[in-house]
């Protein structure tokens, strides 16, 4: 297997990221089965279905955490995972939010935010840092530790932490699921605010179609690990491809 020497992705211009034809298997079972999909540059795509129809599987291959067992990755047309090609997570210009926000507990907010800046030059970090929290509107929380914050202050942490590198794609998993649902609709709207001002292209996964229809520009609804349809919000609401996406939506309403 070829390690693939150069980075793709420019910091802080949106990729093109595309699956295509990716199958992933564990043991015997499929769990992604010839998925072929593209996120487009600076748009929100949302992976929705219910669990286990294989969302995370396809962000982790994504962020290159999992080889696809066949297929390809594409990011700005250029393959990244594939049979022959393995360009490794930290070149690949993309950043991972995870569900539980991920922060550490012994670091402050600040350094919390700094932890993926490895590429930026060290004088340079603070400056990165200061302007990441004022982006999600925590300017002077950089001393305080995750402890000291509500829910929805250290969900705006790990948001800071995840844009402060300017990733060419942001790929978060159910990056709401450990918010009260109170604080849901302000947290998503201002999470959108933050994603739209960055302008990476963004994938989300979600179980919850009220959300996906409510940050996607584009949705990929996925059961059993197939690709049931793909488009924006309102062609999946008005226009299911069969019962399964019928029913799913008309669920929350
Ligand atoms: P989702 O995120 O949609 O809930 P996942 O991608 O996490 O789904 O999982 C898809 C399927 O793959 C599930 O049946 C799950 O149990 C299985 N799976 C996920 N990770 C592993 C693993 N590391 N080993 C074996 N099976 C796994
Ligand atoms: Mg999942």
């Amino acid at each position: 297997m070829n390690i693939a020497a150069r980075n793709v992705g420019e910091t802080g211009k949106a990729a093109r990221l595309g699956f295509e034809n990716v199958v992933h298997r564990y043991g015997a079972d499929d769990v992604v089965r010839n998925v072929s999909l593209t996120a487009n540059p600076g748009e929100v795509l949302c992976l929705l279905g219910p669990s286990g129809s294989g969302k995370s599987t396809l962000l982790r291959i994504a962020a290159g955490l999992e080889v696809p067992t066949r297929g390809r990755l594409l990011i700005n047309g250029i393959e990244v995972s594939g049979p022959s090609v393995f360009l490794p997570p930290e070149r690949r210009g993309v950043g991972l939010m995870f569900q539980d926000f991920a922060l550490f507990p012994h670091m402050t907010v600040a350094s919390n935010v700094a932890f993926g800046l490895t590429a930026t030059p060290k004088p340079m970090r603070a400056q990165v840092v200061d302007d990441a929290l004022a982006r999600v509107g925590l300017m002077g929380y950089g001393e305080k530790y995750p402890h000291m914050l509500s829910g929805g202050e250290q969900q705006r942490v790990a948001l800071a932490r995840a844009v402060a590198p300017q990733p060419s794609v942001l790929l978060m998993d159910e990056p709401f699921s450990g918010l009260d649902s109170r604080l849901k609709d302000q947290v998503r709207a201002e999470t959108l605010a933050v994603l739209r001002e960055t302008g990476a292209t963004v994938i989300i996964v979600t179980h919850d179609p009220e959300e996906a229809m409510g940050m996607a520009d584009q949705i990929a609804l996925l059961k059993d690990g197939e690709l049931v349809q793909a488009g924006p919000p309102h062609m999946l609401f008005k226009q299911p491809a069969n019962l399964f996406a019928a029913s799913f939506f008309s669920e929350t309403n």
